[in-house]
């Protein structure tokens, strides 16, 4: 079905438009439809919205009374980018003295929308905030709100009207609560402010005991402090949390292990391989051991993950192993590893780092807010799949 369609669709449900389409009852007018309402309808089903909006403009020169008219062509001028028309469309059924209450709240929220997609945020705020006071329009209004605070990254407005979301309708907003505690933290960080970046985190794990970046920026201030043990054992804690973001503590993790027995860094990392597999973790492993045990069993261990994951990381690290070894066997053996590297080097730097699990957004770095749909903590590194057992007949 045409997209323009289903984005009039709720205005059209919402402001009668249906019923004047069948011809029941009509603000400003009775009788039945001009069959024009059909021609129009019929073009937004057929996505041709601009002969849509040539036929809702000539209605609306005939029957400027008509509010739901009015409404189906701002919106419609709002979704084409002609935000200064909308506005003047909506402007004009707001001075109107004898809109009802109902097409008075939609014209708000109308006006408000093309103020949002103006830039003219101040005064989308106002309107929102004044569309909070109907009831139908209450959810709505709060969460444009809350975007609009985002934008302004005024996390204090964003807490205070999660918070009457989450009271006054039950919408659940803790996750996306950590995280405006979590940037409150970050900025008393800029400050040099430690101890209420550390409130802020407090707050952060009370309202979502999940939140793998509280715990993270909790492991960032122990090591600064010189922390380490309580920096490792925060880190450890992801693991539980959060098992996807594992890869995003080991630059960490290793900063806490330097100048302690490498041993000690071997083991924690074997304990939380072991306790969530994962193929980061596994290359500091392989490195760990490389370091303590020597080339062989490094070897190995990436030769098992190999086996079951296509995991290029992990087959560029294993090239780098093998091409020592591989040197001895002459000049045409060394040839080919390199070959093969260059070629897997290339693959790589082609993959996905990051992704967003809820609109499939691709990132190159970790963004806490998803810049595409501007879900909190929906993008994770990217996991190597896991390749699927070979048939053993050989069959394809
Ligand atoms: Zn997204």
């Amino acid at each position: 079905m045409s997209e323009w369609f289903l984005l009039l669709l709720p205005l059209a449900a919402a402001s009668g438009w249906w019923a004047a389409l069948r011809g029941s009852q009509r603000s400003g007018g009775g009788g039945a439809p001009d069959p024009a309402y059909f021609r129009g309808l019929n073009y937004l089903l057929d996505d041709q919205p601009d002969k849509a909006i040539d036929v809702f403009v000539k209605l609306a020169e005939m029957d400027s009374e008509t509010a739901e008219v009015q409404l189906a062509l701002g919106g419609l001028f709002r979704r084409r980018g002609e935000v200064d028309r909308a506005i003047r469309i909506h402007q004009g059924l707001m001075a109107r003295q004898d809109l009802p209450k109902a097409l008075r709240a939609l014209a708000l929220q109308e006006l408000a929308l093309d103020y949002m997609r103006a830039g003219l945020l101040d005064r989308a705020e106002r309107l929102f905030e004044e569309l909070t006071q109907f009831r139908d329009q209450r959810r709505r209004a709060l969460l444009s709100l809350i975007d609009i605070y985002q934008q302004e990254k005024d996390w204090r407005r964003c807490l205070e009207t999660a918070d009457r979301l989450q009271s006054f309708l039950g919408e659940p907003m803790g996750v996306a609560m950590a995280h405006y505690h979590c940037e409150l933290a970050e900025e008393a960080l800029r400050l040099g402010d430690d101890e209420g970046a550390a409130a802020a985190l407090r707050d952060a794990l009370a309202t979502d005991a999940g939140c793998v970046r509280a715990t993270l920026l909790q492991a960032r201030l122990a090591l600064d402090r010189g922390e380490a043990d309580r920096a490792i054992h925060l880190f450890q804690r992801v693991g539980d949390q959060g098992p996807r973001f594992l890869p995003e503590i080991l630059p960490g993790l290793l900063e806490a292990f330097r100048g302690r027995p490498p041993s000690d860094l071997l083991e924690t990392l074997r304990a939380l391989h072991r306790a969530h597999p994962n193929g980061a973790l596994l290359l500091a492993l392989a490195d760990a051991v490389e370091r303590i045990e020597g080339r062989p069993p490094a070897i190995r261990l990436l030769v098992e993950h190999v086996r079951g994951h296509a995991d290029l990381a992990a087959v560029e690290r294993l090239l780098e192993l093998r091409e020592l070894p591989l040197a001895a066997e002459g000049a045409e053996a060394l040839e080919m590893l390199r070959a093969l590297s260059r070629v897997v080097r290339h693959l790589r730097s082609h993959q996905p780092r990051y992704r967003c699990d809820h609109c499939g957004y691709v990132a190159r770095r970790l963004h806490w807010q998803c810049p595409g749909c501007k879900h909190w903590a929906s993008i994770h590194p990217v996991e190597a799949s896991t390749l699927a057992e070979r048939p053993a007949n050989g069959s394809v």
